[in-house]
């Protein structure tokens, strides 16, 4: 069967359309690292799984110039990141603040979340809902920026 590589996935029962998406942005990850000039850098591991991602933001002012990443692991977790860069360029932090808020109902089940168009590719993950150990794979990045820049994080 070409095209049926064996690559340790277990992605057989999410939609074909977002799978493949979803290993687009895996094998061909836009935004990847190093960043010239970050301002913010955090590295962390799912150990469950053994993903790392090192996220990599550049600020301007309250704005997202940048997000780029490192990182090893499952498709999941690195589609993630990379599809979070491509969603958050350009956005202020608030704004970002609040797609990692959306994005985190999608993943915990909630349907109006997962018809939110500002989600952009990060949609394609919606199944991984189903997955409830695969749903800290997702959101390895998103530790990252909430840690970084969330609202518990002291900015001057
Ligand atoms: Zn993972």
């Amino acid at each position: 069967m070409p095209g049926h590589g064996s690559d340790g996935l277990e992605l057989s029962s999410l939609q074909d359309l977002y799978q493949q998406v979803i290993l687009d942005h895996y094998r061909r990850p836009r935004n990847k690292g190093p960043l010239d000039g970050a301002t913010h850098t955090l590295t962390l591991n799912n150990p469950l799984c053994g993903d790392v991602i090192d996220l990599m933001l550049r600020l301007e002012g309250d704005r997202i110039a940048e997000v780029y990443f490192e990182g090893r692991g499952c498709s999941i977790s690195q589609a993630s990141a990379s599809m979070m860069g491509a969603v958050l360029k350009d956005l202020t932090i608030e704004e970002a603040l609040r797609v990692m808020d959306t994005f985190t109902r999608m993943l915990h089940g909630d349907s109006d979340a997962a018809a939110d168009t500002d989600l952009g590719d990060l949609r394609a993950l919606a199944g991984v809902a189903k997955f409830p150990i695969r749903v800290k794979c997702a959101l390895l990045a998103w530790n990252c920026l909430d840690e970084l820049v969330g609202p518990e994080t002291p900015r001057s």
